[in-house]
This record gives C-alpha cells, structure tokens and sequence, in this order.
C-alpha cells in the first residue's frame, strides 16, 4: 500500500456497509486519526480490526497543530487512515485542513468512498437529485437559522441539511416560514433498525413530530421552488390545453417545454391534470 493519507468512510449505522478497501486500509495504517479515540477503538474491536497501532485525535479545535504532526508522519512514510466517529470524513466534520496541507506537502492522499448521511438521505427522498446543495448543520440561533433558510429559500436547487432530534421541531416551525408548502423530507436512522424518510410540507412534518417524538440521527432536505409556470404573463395552461386538443399529451409537452424552456416534470403533470380533468 502506499504510503500517504487515507480518508476512510466508516458506517453510519450499520456495520456491514463497512468496505473491504477501507478495512484493508485500517489493518495497515499506523495511525489513526479520528475524532474520539474510544469511539474509533470501539469501531476496531466491532469490525475485529487490530487496534495496537497509535490513535490521534483530530478535532476541529486542533487541527492546526494536529495537520503538521500528521504531515510530517506521512513524510517519514508512515501509512496514515482519518475517520471520523461515523460516515465520511470531511463532510460535517474535521479534515479538509489536513487534506489541503498534505497536497501542499506533497503526501499522497486517497479517499476510501462509503457510507456517507447526506447521500443517504437523498436517495431516500424521492427528491429531485440533478442538483442538490448540502449546507451542513442548521445553526441553532433562531436569527441564525432565518438568515439561512432565507438565503437559500429562491436557490433552484434540493437543499439538504444536517439536523438533531432535539432541535428538528424548531428548525421545521422556521421551515415553514420560509418555504411554504414545499415538499420536505426527514430521513433518520439511515442504515438501522429504525430507518425511515417522512415527506411532507414543514407543517405536515410539525404534526408527524408531534405524534411521534423525533429520536435519532436525521437529515433535513426540502425540495427546489416551484417553478412559475406563468412565465412572462404567458398562460401555459391555455397554451397546453390548445396543443392537447391537436397533439398528443407527449407531443404538447414537448412542444410547450422547448418553445418556453420550462421544466418537464412540471408540463408533464400539468398536462396529466388537464387530461384527468376533462
Ligand atoms: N460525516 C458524516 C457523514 O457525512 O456521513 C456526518 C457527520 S455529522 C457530525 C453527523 C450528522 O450526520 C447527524 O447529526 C445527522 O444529521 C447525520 N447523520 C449521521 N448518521 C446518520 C444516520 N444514520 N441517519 C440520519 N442522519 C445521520
């Protein structure tokens, strides 16, 4: 193996999705750089890893100094695995600085792909997946989290974010201001028993939590603006409806998205309203 900087995804809930690329890569490594050393030697002893090798805390407070600790190992060739305490590295947690200084200083870095939440959750979703924007945790300031969700609110784009147990129901009474009745979906306890992905609009999801006590690791993701289908004053039902009666439903969406550069998806299921309407 050679010699460098591996960041190494580990599960995040379920032991198996572990790779045969990452244990190899742990078996060898001489130190281990994680966030909590006795969370990392709990996952060694679960996966039956050898553990007599040295483990280094990384956390974002140290990773300054611990970066050239790391830097000059690796330049004396030792074989160097990051963790974090669960998922990929560097996303939501400490990393990117060592990365940044290893390329500076020439060490070798790898990425060891696995299990990582945001992912995860998206594929769960149902949401639109073309582009996606994941913005971290949601900060637990109230003016904080207005300013971000405000920000963010017109960006075309599924948002994704990085949210607790304790402060979902908070952040979805925020939601709510800020993106209406778009769809939302909770994902949590991706990968264990009690996995599940909740849709709704912030207010439907209000009332889910409020059955339901929120518990366990979750992700927030909240599905793109709804496209205004009345662009430029033009009235695309009328349009639509117009090139139905002529065409068929395929061929009037076809039509109506290339002459006003609308989105498909949403022609589509217009036109499926119309045609279930009649
Ligand atoms: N780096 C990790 C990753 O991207 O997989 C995430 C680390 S971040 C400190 C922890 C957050 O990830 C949790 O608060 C939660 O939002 C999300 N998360 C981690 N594991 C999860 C799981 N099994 N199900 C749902 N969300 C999870």
């Amino acid at each position: 193996m050679k010699n460098g900087i591996y960041i190494v995804a580990t599960p995040i809930g379920n032991l198996k999705d572990i790779s045969e690329r990452a244990k190899e890569v742990l078996c060898t490594a001489e130190i281990i750089a994680c966030e909590d050393t006795r969370v990392a030697r709990k996952l060694f002893s679960l996966l039956g890893l050898p553990a007599h090798k040295e483990f280094i805390r990384l956390e974002d407070h140290n990773e300054a100094e611990q970066t050239e600790m790391l830097v000059s190992e690796a330049q004396k060739g030792k074989i160097i695995a990051q963790i974090s305490d669960a998922g990929s590295p560097l996303i939501s947690d400490p990393g990117y600085k060592l990365v940044r200084r290893c390329r500076e200083a020439g060490v070798d870095v790898f990425a060891i792909p696995g299990a990582c939440a945001l992912i995860c959750a998206l594929q769960l979703s149902g949401l639109p997946t073309n582009s996606f924007m994941f913005a971290g945790f949601i900060p637990n300031k109230e003016k904080a989290r207005k300013d971000l969700f405000n920000k963010l609110k017109d960006i075309d784009t599924t948002l994704i974010f990085y949210e607790t147990a304790n402060r979902i129901v908070k952040s979805l009474a925020v939601a709510a201001e800020f993106f209406g009745d778009r769809e939302l979906a909770v994902a949590r306890e991706i990968t264990k028993v009690y996995e599940e992905c909740v849709n709704g609009t912030a207010q439907e999801l209000l009332a889910h939590f409020a059955a339901k006590e929120p518990k366990g690791e979750m992700v927030l993701m909240v599905s793109p603006p709804p496209e205004d289908i009345k662009t430029a004053g033009l009235d695309i039902e009328e349009l639509l409806k117009e090139q139905m009666k002529k065409e068929s439903l395929k061929t009037a969406v076809k039509n109506i998205v290339e002459a006003y550069g609308l989105n498909k998806n949403e022609v589509y299921n217009l036109a499926l309203k119309l045609k279930n309407n009649e």
